[in-house]
């Protein structure tokens, strides 16, 4: 079972050199790129697999691992938002657990 998973992921992934219509203009070829590189918001460069359009005017690219963290701008408002929500549930975590502790131990000194 597991291995018919990773079998079929296998050969789902994307090759070097891939084309497949593009979903944006209609007319361009995208083609998968191992290592296409992109501008990051530091003002480096960092090779991604991504698909690419061939269309200059179309400007279509899309990163072809979902949820990477990699892409530039998009990444750095949703890790933003991801990480200030993980606080929040964190801060309501020990609140609640700081109200049980404290009903707890009332409810103790009531019953003695
Ligand atoms: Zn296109």
């Amino acid at each position: 079972m597991r291995y018919r998973l990773h079998d079929r992921r296998a050969a789902d992934r994307p090759a070097n050199g891939d084309t497949a219509i593009c979903p944006k203009c209609r007319i361009g070829i995208i083609e998968f790129n191992e290592r296409y590189r992109v501008q990051l918001v530091t003002g480096k460069t960092e090779a991604i697999p991504a698909w690419v359009c061939d269309r200059a005017d179309c400007h279509y690219e899309r990163a072809a691992r979902s949820g990477s963290d990699r892409i530039p701008l998009q990444s750095s408002s949703a890790e933003l938002r991801a990480r200030s929500s993980r606080q929040l549930m964190k801060a309501r975590a020990v609140l609640s657990r700081a109200q049980q502790t404290l009903s707890k131990s009332l409810g103790r000194k009531k019953q003695r």
